[in-house]
């Protein structure tokens, strides 16, 4: 069925009626290319229950509808909670919640997986929250496409950070595919990427390993020796024995460490 929630004259339409205007602040940015919530609505089944974090005016709501058994879609701008009533007034599997998707408990019961267009501005913090206080698996959402390298990097890589090893202990992170300024109202500056997240088992070592990079990337340019001892308060000796210990040279930087090796340095701290 096509989706009409997607075409710029629809969208020009729901403005004027309802008196809308878009908001920067709110990553504001609504998808007008039916392709894009059509693929990714597509990798979900009617087994599924999704967490739709932004439906905006409901482009994506109404694809996920289509494929999934339900959808609770939260929205932050109350103002779109009358037209997203509206316009998807014939999806009888649709539970709208108003509210903050950074302050919301968002481990609503029964729901099993996310799949969302993310407000570009709050994306780290909400991912953060989404693989911390959540079980919902899959992840998929889109994202500005720096941010999906930096979450899917290399080390050794600029874009490799304390966040690709955060999501490299929660999931496997993969790039699906990328969407351009011209698939969205009004146009971002940016390119866009969807991205999928697979849990993985948590290990143990999580918290401890999280600490220690915290403290490698927080001087990302000293050496691990000095980068560990200010950050975890040790002696510079004391580090450099374990990381010894460990089979990590302190002198390296912690832009080199693998994930797993972030981990089994969690044991030797
Ligand atoms: N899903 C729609 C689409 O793809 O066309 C809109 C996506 S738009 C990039 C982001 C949406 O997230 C907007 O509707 C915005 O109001 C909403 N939003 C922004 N911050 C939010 C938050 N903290 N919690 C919930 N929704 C938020």
């Amino acid at each position: 069925m096509e989706n009409v929630l997607c075409r710029p004259d629809v969208i020009r339409q729901t403005l004027a009626q309802h008196g809308f205007r878009f908001d920067k602040r709110k990553g504001q940015n609504f998808l007008t290319a039916p392709w894009v919530p059509e693929r990714m609505a597509a990798l979900f089944s009617k087994g599924q229950a999704v967490l739709e974090i932004g439906p905006g005016f409901g482009a994506l709501t109404a694809a996920l509808a289509e494929t999934c058994g339900s959808v609770t879609a939260v929205e932050k701008d109350k103002l779109l909670l009358p037209i997203l009533r509206q316009n998807l007034s014939s999806c009888g599997n649709v539970t709208l919640v108003e509210g903050d998707a950074l302050r919301l408990d968002l481990a609503f019961p029964g729901l099993t997986a996310v799949c969302a267009n993310l407000p570009y501005s709050v994306t780290t913090p909400l991912l953060t929250r989404l693989m911390e206080h959540t079980r919902l698996d899959p992840v998929v959402v889109m994202v500005q496409r720096e941010v999906a390298r930096r979450l899917a990097a290399r080390p050794a890589t600029p874009e490799y950070g304390a966040i690709t090893v955060f999501m490299a202990l929660c999931a496997r992170c993969s790039v699906l595919f990328d969407v351009g300024p011209d698939c969205f109202m009004p146009r971002p500056a940016v390119t866009s990427s969807v991205i999928r997240l697979d849990r993985i088992p948590r290990d143990a070592r999580v918290p401890d390993a999280l600490r220690i990079v915290k403290a490698a990337f927080a001087q990302r340019r000293k050496t691990l020796g000095n980068a560990l001892s200010a950050g975890l308060a040790l002696p510079r000796e004391t580090v450099a024995e374990r990381l010894e210990k460990a089979g990590i040279d302190p002198s390296a930087r912690g832009e080199t460490l693998s994930p797993e090796q972030f981990l089994m340095l969690a044991y030797h701290m």
